[in-house]
């Protein structure tokens, strides 16, 4: 497997400028993300207090990132990063689409609006889990319950349903699609709360409750805790240095990760810093 020098998860403002300096210091890089980079960039409707770009649409914004990327040779893999581990020297990325090694890892995927709900925390790893691909495999014969963001997720759940016995699939959006067989699709309901009641994972919503043997929370983002095991944290952002450093060797964090205030400018800002900081460890790292 190839092991890129850095690997980038977030594909914003903070994630492409970190991959670009990453590019221009002939580093090899591996960027995670969207290949129409973020919504929060796109959706953004006028755009007054970017510097050279004044009075612009977030579409053209997001379009001069894009291309500024490609320009420097800078390639999105489309991918959703699950988990990111410290292996001393290098890391390993567990991704829906595979898994990646890298001897640096920068985190610029933003801030998700989105809470976690209650119970959910409490029993992730023991009923609830973020990844029905990668967990398919446990799944045999049993039960299992999905919470869906996007119809991006409707793959995820045949795939685990080509193993389970039974799914239940919740879309939080307006579902079109045509899941069948031994999944059931149940629209417009509100989850609100989990337990673990008798080795069941107990999903209450605004109608019906649901149990099934697990599970599966299947939002765009991860919490930065879950996504890194042993990040410290600052409240509900990445704690770093003025270097973009968090407690973990190697790994850096920018942009509305890292805290407020959430700008582009000041993710971009972001993204170029940890970028610098991750090729210095680098050089370190060779001389090891
Ligand atoms: C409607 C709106 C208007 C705004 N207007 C302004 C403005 O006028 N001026 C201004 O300065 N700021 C504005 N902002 C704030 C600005 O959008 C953010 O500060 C900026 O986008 C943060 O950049 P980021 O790169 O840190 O994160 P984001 O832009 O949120 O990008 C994060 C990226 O990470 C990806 N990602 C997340 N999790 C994962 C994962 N597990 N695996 C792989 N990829 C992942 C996401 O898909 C996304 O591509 C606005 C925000 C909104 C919502």
């Amino acid at each position: 497997m190839e092991r890129f020098d850095i690997a980038v998860i977030g594909t914003g403002p903070a994630g492409l400028e970190a991959a670009i300096t990453a590019k221009v210091r002939n580093k090899t890089v591996l960027l995670l993300g969207q290949k129409t980079s973020s919504d929060k960039v796109s959706k953004a409707h006028q755009i007054q207090n970017y510097l050279g770009l004044p009075n612009v649409t977030g579409q053209d914004m997001s379009k001069a990132f894009l291309d500024h990327a490609k320009e420097m040779g800078v390639e999105i893999t489309d991918d959703k990063v699950n988990a990111v581990y410290s292996m001393g020297d290098y890391f390993a990325l567990q991704c829906h689409g595979g898994d990646y090694e890298a001897k640096s890892v920068i985190l610029a995927a933003g801030m998700s609006a989105m809470k976690p709900f209650p119970g959910e925390m409490e029993n992730l790893g023991r009923g609830v889990s973020y990844c029905a691909t990668c967990d398919a495999a446990l799944y045999k014969g049993r039960t299992a319950t999905i919470v869906a963001y996007s119809p991006e997720d409707e793959e995820e759940a045949e795939f685990l349903a080509e193993r389970a016995a039974s799914v239940t699939y919740l879309p939080q959006y307006d579902y079109n699609g045509s899941l069948g067989g031994n999944i059931t699709v149940v629209p417009k309901v509100k989850p609100q709360s989990i337990e673990m009641t008798d080795g069941q994972a107990v999903l209450k919503t605004d109608v019906d409750t649901y149990s099934a043997d697990g599970i599966f929370i299947l939002r765009a983002q991860v919490a930065p805790s879950q996504l890194v095991p042993g990040l410290t944290m600052d409240g509900n952002h990445v704690a770093v240095d003025r270097n973009m450093a968090t407690n973990i060797a190697g790994l850096y964090a920018c942009g509305d990760i890292t805290g407020t205030p959430y700008q582009y400018i000041k993710a971009a800002g972001e993204g170029n810093v940890a970028a610098l900081s991750a090729v210095s460890y680098l050089a370190e790292l060779a001389k090891k």
